[in-house]
């Protein structure tokens, strides 16, 4: 009988990976619903203040599946690569463009939100079992947004290794990955057997990210304090970035990608070619529509995308322009007021290398939203126009 029951789970597992496969996913495995050893740090980092304002990581559902379902038996990852061919955010970045500065939207943002992507192809997955697997039980399936913390079931599932940066990096496609979980009652064999370890770390002696980051967001090799992300102050933050951190934000307008741009993996993963790059048509950047450039920006003849856009587009943007644009982006959740702000920052770095027309076009800009209603975007804007005077080339 136990032997039935294993060959049952084992062949589940082939399956359910399978089917995985077949609704677009690149990477996943099964691991059973335990208690991981990661887990139990997070209390201790928690404490520590590093969720800053991100209240939903205090959750105590996070610490242990079992908490997040009772009765939960296994875990399923799935993992979608959004890795694209265009280049990284450090080798746009190298080569500023003195006339139209060009701000970074990160990776993840260039296409549809990975919410409203991978959720539905997790629920097909979910309906799919219950055709193929008859007897009772019960799933839910996550996004980042619930209480598992992917990454980690996501390395004991046999997806990759938690690296000094933080993400998971599979061997192959690199960290570019939107990771998904289904947590279920029912019982399935893991993908790594009792006696296999989950993927070896393979950082090594690298610390290219920890050297890299522009802020020093990580406090050790494997942690980060995201109080000093660019991330967390783009995207996450609703209030005022702290000045001190404004100068090293650089061009970034909506997330940051220099800790994985820089990584090897990455790197390795990109000279490998299309095979690497993810299958999901939806994460490709969006096209922007012409009509949709704010006065006073130069439309090319192309549609722009959201790769690598000019800063000033962005921060002349209107809230009902905004809203059109990023309808179906993850950039929404960075909030009109907040993208605004962002921008402001981004213009104020923007001064070495500017030619004097683009100069006086941005200190017009940025003049423009000194005097909006919004104080925040106020401040940051008095914060770049301090900023560009104060690097401007004396005459
Ligand atoms: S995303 Fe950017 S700011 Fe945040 S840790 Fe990575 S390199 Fe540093
Ligand atoms: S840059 Fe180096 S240390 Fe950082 S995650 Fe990549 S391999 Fe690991």
């Amino acid at each position: 009988m136990k032997f039935m029951l294993s060959t049952q789970e084992r062949e589940r597992t082939a399956w359910v990976t399978r089917k995985a496969s077949e609704l677009g996913f690149d990477l996943s495995g099964v691991a059973p619903a335990s208690r991981f050893p990661e887990l139990d740090k997070l209390g201790e980092w928690l404490d520590r203040g590093h969720a800053g304002e991100m209240r939903y990581l205090h959750d105590p559902r996070r610490l242990s599946l079992e908490r997040a379902m009772e009765g939960a038996k296994s875990v399923i990852v799935c993992g979608a690569s959004y890795r694209t061919e265009e280049p990284f955010s450090t080798q746009v970045l190298a080569r500023p463009d003195g006339e139209r500065p060009r701000g970074w939207i990160s990776r993840y943002g260039w296409g549809d939100d990975y919410h409203d992507v991978l959720l539905p192809r997790l629920r097909a997955l979910m309906a799919a079992m219950r055709q193929e697997f008859g007897e009772e039980f019960r799933a839910h399936a996550y996004v980042d947004t619930g209480p598992v913390v992917e990454r980690v079931a996501a390395k004991y599932a046999g997806l990759g290794w938690l690296a000094k940066n933080t993400c998971l990096i599979n061997q192959n496609l690199g960290s570019f990955l939107f990771l998904g979980a289904i947590v279920t009652t029912l019982a399935f064999e893991p993908t790594l057997g009792l006696a296999e370890a989950p993927p070896r770390d393979l950082c090594g002696s690298c610390r290219r990210c920890l050297d890299a980051c522009p802020t020093q967001a990580f406090v050790a090799p494997y942690v980060m304090d995201p109080r000093r992300c660019i991330a967390y102050f783009t995207i996450e933050l609703r209030g005022s970035i702290p000045q001190e951190f404004r100068p090293a934000m650089g061009q970034m307008v909506f997330g940051c990608d220099i800790c994985q741009d820089v990584c090897p993996w990455n790197q390795r993963a990109a000279r490998r070619g299309p095979a690497t790059l993810g299958r999901i048509p939806e994460f490709r950047p969006r096209l922007i529509p012409p009509e949709e450039a704010a006065e006073g920006t130069q439309i090319d003849a192309s549609p722009r995308s959201l790769f690598a856009p000019e800063i000033e587009w962005i921060a002349s943007l209107d809230e009902e322009q905004y809203r059109r644009v990023f309808r179906r982006s993850p950039v929404k959740r960075a909030k009109y007021r907040g993208l605004i702000r962002n921008a402001c920052v981004a213009l104020g770095n923007s001064g070495p290398g500017l030619i004097p027309e683009s100069r006086d076009r941005i200190l017009r800009l940025l003049e423009r939203l000194a005097a909006s209603p919004d104080e925040l975007i106020a401040e940051h804007a008095r914060w770049a126009l301090d900023r560009l005077n104060a690097a401007a080339p004396s005459k």
